[in-house]
């Protein structure tokens, strides 16, 4: 636990979170300005930085894929959605402890504006 990360403060539940799902390794919660009808943010308990540190411990990426999932599933999501790493700079990367962003419950429209 990083005690600076605001992710890592809400796993230790120093900062609350609306929970949808939480496994030994990963906690999924509600983005809190969401952009879409369900915005759940899916973190691994480990703190890693971005996708790249998360890439080197497969275990953690796998289970923060598998709780990506479980999350859809749980929010009904049958008809599609998307998971999105905000990586660096470039990519938009506001919180520097690994999130995907399970975006879904509206037709999302094209994949990005473009830049
Ligand atoms: P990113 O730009 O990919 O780093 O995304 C960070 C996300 O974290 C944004 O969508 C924020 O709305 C979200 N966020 C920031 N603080 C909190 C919080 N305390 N609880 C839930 N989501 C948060
Ligand atoms: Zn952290």
């Amino acid at each position: 636990m990083e005690n600076s990360c605001l992710f890592c403060r809400i796993v230790a539940g120093e900062i609350p979170a609306t929970v949808v799902h939480r496994t030994a390794t990963t906690v999924a919660f509600r983005d809190i300005d969401p952009k879409a009808p369900t915005h759940v943010l899916v973190i691994p308990v480990a703190h890693h930085a971005n996708v790249i540190e998360l890439a080197a411990d497969p275990a953690a990426a796998a289970d923060v894929l598998a709780t990506a999932a479980k999350v859809a599933e749980l929010e009904g999501l049958a008809d599609g959605f998307r998971v999105i790493f905000n990586t660096g700079e470039h990519g938009g990367q506001e919180v520097f402890h690994v999130h995907a962003h399970v975006v879904g419950g509206v037709p999302l429209g094209p994949m990005l504006a473009r830049p």
